[in-house]
């Protein structure tokens, strides 16, 4: 028995207590931040508006004061020697590193900055949600051009660096830099292209079998028969209802999600729940003991959205999940689709159309809206396009790339919350990651279970969200993206399995350019 090596250990265990601790009080005002804002976008009435934007603010001061304080970077220090003897996937190492990059990061943004930041983005986000539907550009043109300089100024605290929409990047889709993910959009744009325009020249799906009538209630039963089904924890979650729908985390027992609904398409209840479902399904699959530390989340923006673009499209769009669940929904609306049948349902739901809005578009031209967002962002931060000309460079790309062009400022550059809440860069391209992640991991499901497809058919989801869990989830953000996919997949991220997907869904739809 020895005395010292027991002391010395004890030592470090303490500093990782009091590590864990601090970083559970950094957690929990941001969860409780969370919670706040959750209430906002639900119940909250209108008048309550002022008190929260000030209440959030102060909870988002005091978690950076807290992630700041030298008090926490002692501590990193003094248990990093003891960090760096364990395997470099331990929960400790993890936690080490992370928090250490979480400091880091923090440090170098200044408190002042941050509270300017909020307010602001409180300001635009409020000018904006009256802007959008009375068509005001002219009223967001200020607010658009603090955007760019805020952003420009957040940038500079990260230099060097070679782009200035690199620190941007980083901070949602951690070692991903603005020309790594040009050289991915570029590379994805010349296949979808091509394939869109084929598509788009055939005449158009017939979806009238969506528009309804569909009443509130049924819809809202049918989504949560389809999230239990796919195994969202109702014990540890709920769902309700919002304008702009989304998923948020309280604590391991508490990952809420929200959707909207329309009478006149049956899609836009489902689909975002399904959507949320698959966010949350991730946040839910997180291991509990990383719960309340910098790991108890996604690994990045890119990787969550190809959770929720999985479930949503992979599996939500697909012929299988439509021969199990579509006689449940025809009982659900007898008078509106008794009578259609499952073919003319699924080409419904996977109709392809240019169109302006993003957030309805279909699969094969989702990502053209999302490169065309990115290359604009991109402009403006650099100064080669100035915010009085978006309006008209919107409407330049849309006529080019997707072949279709809006009349108003409403439905072009004013339609994404994105830019309007305060930040210009990093925001969108994590959607297009998403997509092609979404379908590298799914196969990579398919080869290691190749019974998926056939289970989903019948119903049954659990083996392939049990892989999810295994691989991705339980893992939360001790892995940086590429190390997680690499590891999962067993090559970097590439374009190869999610244009493959396309080409066999689409190919069955529609005729398509050969390869
Ligand atoms: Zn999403």
């Amino acid at each position: 028995m020895t005395i010292t090596a027991p002391s010395k250990s004890r030592t470090t265990e303490d500093k990782l207590g009091e590590l864990r601790e601090r970083l559970l009080e950094i957690s929990d005002l941001g969860f409780a931040g969370a919670v706040l804002g959750w209430d906002q976008a639900t119940y909250m009435p209108s008048g309550g508006a002022p008190a929260r934007g000030r209440q959030k603010a102060m909870l988002s001061r005091l978690g950076h004061e807290r992630l700041t304080d030298p008090a926490l970077g002692r501590l990193i220090d003094a248990v990093q020697p003891f960090a760096e003897t364990l395997p470099y996937d331990s929960d400790t190492a993890c936690l080490v590193r992370v928090a250490r990059r979480k400091f880091e990061r923090a440090l170098k943004v200044p408190a002042d900055f941050v509270a300017r930041r909020s307010t602001f983005s409180s300001v635009s986000y409020n000018a904006w949600t009256k802007a959008r539907p009375a068509n005001d550009f002219a009223t967001m043109r200020p607010h658009l051009e603090r955007a760019v300089e805020f952003s420009r100024e957040y940038a500079q605290f990260f230099a060097p660096f070679d782009h200035i929409t690199d620190p941007l990047i980083d901070g949602s889709d951690e070692g991903m830099t603005t020309v790594s993910v040009r050289a991915l959009l570029d590379e994805l744009r010349r296949e979808l292209v091509p394939i869109a325009k084929a598509i788009c020249d055939q005449p158009v799906a017939d979806d009238t079998c969506l528009r309804g009538p569909f009443p509130e209630a049924p819809q809202l039963a049918f989504s949560m028969l389809a999230i239990k089904s796919v195994g969202y924890d109702l014990e540890r979650g709920r769902l309700d209802k919002t304008h702009h729908p989304f998923c948020t985390k309280f604590s391991d027992g508490d990952v809420r999600i929200t959707t909207r609904v329309r009478e006149n398409d049956l899609s836009e209840a489902l689909f975002s729940s399904l959507h949320e479902a698959g966010h949350a399904l991730y946040e839910q699959g997180v291991a509990a003991e990383l719960v309340g530390t910098p790991l108890g989340h996604g690994a990045s923006a890119g990787v969550h959205e190809s959770q929720s673009r999985l479930w949503e499209n992979i599996v939500g769009r697909s012929r299988g999940f439509w021969e199990h669940f579509y006689p449940a929904v025809q009982s659900a609306f007898p008078d509106q689709l008794g009578a259609v049948s499952l073919d003319t349902f699924y080409r419904a739901i996977n109709k392809v159309q240019r169109s302006l809005i993003r957030t309805d578009a279909d699969e094969v031209t989702y990502n053209l809206h999302v490169m065309l967002r990115f290359g604009l962002e991109t402009e403006l931060l650099e100064s080669r396009l100035a915010v009085k000309d978006l309006p008209d460079a919107w409407r330049a790309r849309m006529s080019s790339d997707l072949g279709v062009a809006p009349t108003d400022d409403k439905d072009g550059c004013l339609q994404d919350v994105h830019w309007y809440g305060g930040w210009i860069g990093g925001g969108f391209q994590g959607y297009t990651i998403g997509n092609i992640l979404a379908a590298q991991f799914h196969a990579a499901a398919v080869v290691a279970y190749p019974g998926i497809p056939k289970q989903i058919a019948q119903g049954e989801f659990a083996p392939l969200h049990d892989w999810l869990r295994t691989n991705i989830y339980q893992h939360g953000a001790k892995l940086k993206p590429a190390e997680l996919v690499e590891r999962v997949t067993g090559t970097p991220m590439r374009i190869g399995p999610y244009v493959a997907y396309l080409r066999a869904k689409y190919g069955e739809l529609y005729t398509l350019p050969a390869v």
